[in-house]
């Protein structure tokens, strides 16, 4: 837990009172802060009391008293509408932030050079910060990792030298962090997502930016247009490292054949590991992802003057992977099953297809999202066939009509079998049975990790089917 000292004796108000919320209040009450806390629903409100944070209805509250508005990253600061939190500490002239701006504040004060790195991207974020985090603990390193993964930043152990922060960060995150200065920020990728509430691809690419722009050393995905244009701003401003799962480069990180290499300025290469046959690093997208955490590691090892001659092949190697992200949970005879719930739309699940080269064997639908698959098409030439369940079923199948051959399985179980049935009698030397549904989950399931379990229960339950250890 990180002790908020930055706003000792200071009223500071707390809005959005879930895990973060929560946490950012304990934070600021044990610092020693004045915390009005408040939240529009009973039960996050009721956890406040049971936790012993004040509460305050802020919507009655004097805002002339408050120092700071500590938002929940899932409120709209700016669209589609600033909320009335925000309005009022607009009006007031209160300084609006979030959790991880506390964070940042009490590293400045208390540990300056703590290393920390920060991960945006619009995708790959949580697989990077994963990833990070596995290496530097493979290396025996003190890590401690959360943010937009797993805890909130402010149940961490507080920053201090030797001791590691990996933060994953949304853009609403970033948002709400004015004074981000990581030891190495990671932007990975930018494309249209979340729009809604940042009005322009331009305006959330500006947001991500900041990532690059407060860090000590930047690294720059740059298969894009806007990570290559912020990396050109970048170089002349301070130092920065690119990284491209496209091209070679150099200087820079990139892929030789499958091994990820770090060039200098001349071209010299040198090569770190090699992401092969590694089950939980498979696809040219987790190549951009190993690239991003292969060169955050090695460059914040490199700016505190501490040796980069890891066994950067054994920590890629045991990476245990994230569940339902192409997760490959278990084998029956020659097939293969994975699970990448996680896939709600039609560009994750691209992903997963562009990932096996033939004989898929393809669970799909949920409730459809706006475009359905019919980017997919290019991919349709690698699946054996589709097995359709949910809402998604009939705009799917005329997708697929004269395609690919489909059947209308309806539920998950019944895809299960059907798909692992078709699987096994077929001549190929690796089926995949793959639930990637380019679909919400919300017709049948409460969210994509309940999609994803009830999957592996179904494949677990399979005669002579061996399972991966759960990691
Ligand atoms: P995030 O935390 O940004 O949502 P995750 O690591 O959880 O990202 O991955 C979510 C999904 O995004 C994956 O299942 C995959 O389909 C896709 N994905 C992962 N990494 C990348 C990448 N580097 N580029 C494009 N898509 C990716």
């Amino acid at each position: 837990m990180i002790r908020a000292t930055s706003f000792q004796g200071k009223s500071v108000a707390v809005f959005g009172l879930g895990a973060s919320g929560l946490a950012a209040a304990e934070a600021l009450r044990d610092g020693g802060a004045i915390v009005a806390a408040w939240d529009d629903g009973v039960a996050a409100r009721e956890a406040a009391i049971a936790r012993d944070i004040p509460l305050a209805d802020l919507s009655i509250a004097d805002w002339a008293g408050f120092v700071a508005l500590v938002l929940a990253p899932g409120v709209p600061l700016t669209h589609p509408e600033p909320h009335w939190t925000v309005k009022k500490a607009r009006e007031n002239g209160v300084e609006i932030i979030g959790d991880i701006e506390i964070f940042t504040r009490e590293r400045a004060l208390h540990s300056p050079g703590a290393p920390f790195i920060a991960i945006t991207g619009t995708n790959g974020k949580s697989t990077t910060t994963a990833l990070v985090t596995h290496i530097l603990r493979h290396a025996g390193l003190d890590v401690q990792m959360g943010g937009n993964i797993g805890r909130p930043i402010l149940t961490l152990d507080p920053p201090e030298p030797g001791r590691f922060h990996v933060i994953e960060m949304s853009s609403f995150q970033i948002d709400l962090t004015p004074t981000l200065e990581p030891t190495v920020g990671v932007m990975l990728n930018v494309t249209a997502d979340h729009i809604d509430r940042h009005g322009t691809i331009e305006n959330y690419a500006a947001i991500k930016e900041r990532i690059v722009q407060g860090a000590d050393i930047a690294a720059v995905g740059i298969d894009d247009e806007y990570g290559l244009a912020m990396l050109r701003r970048r170089i002349v401003a301070g130092p920065a490292i690119a990284f491209s799962a496209e091209k070679s480069i150099a200087p820079g990180y990139s892929l030789l054949d499958d091994t990820v290499v770090c060039s200098n300025r001349e071209g010299l290469a040198v090569k770190l590991g090699s992401l092969k046959g590694i089950p939980t690093l498979r696809g040219r997208h987790n190549g951009q992802n190993a690239l991003a955490a292969v060169a955050a590691v090695r460059e914040c090892l490199n700016a505190l003057g501490r040796s980069t001659d890891l066994d950067w092949q054994g920590a890629l190697s045991s990476f245990p992977g994230l569940p339902h992200r192409l997760e490959e949970i278990g084998r029956l005879g020659r097939t293969l099953f994975v699970n990448d719930s996680k896939a709600t739309n039609a560009d994750s699940t691209e992903k997963a297809l562009s990932s096996f080269p033939r004989d898929i064997f393809w669970i799909l639908g949920g409730k459809p999202k706006a475009g359905g698959i019919d980017s997919l098409t290019p991919y349709f030439g690698r699946i054996s066939k589709a097995y359709l369940i949910g809402e998604a079923a009939d705009e799917f199948a005329q997708t697929l009509e004269g395609k690919v051959p489909f059947v209308r399985s309806g539920t998950l179980d019944e895809a299960v079998l059907a798909a692992s049935r078709d699987a096994q009698s077929s001549d190929s030397a690796e089926p995949v049975v793959l639930l990637s549904p380019a679909c919400a989950s919300y017709d049948q399931f409460r969210n994509f990790e309940v999609r994803g379990e009830s999957f592996r229960g179904l494949v677990a339950s399979l005669p002579g089917i061996a399972m991966r250890a759960v990691s």
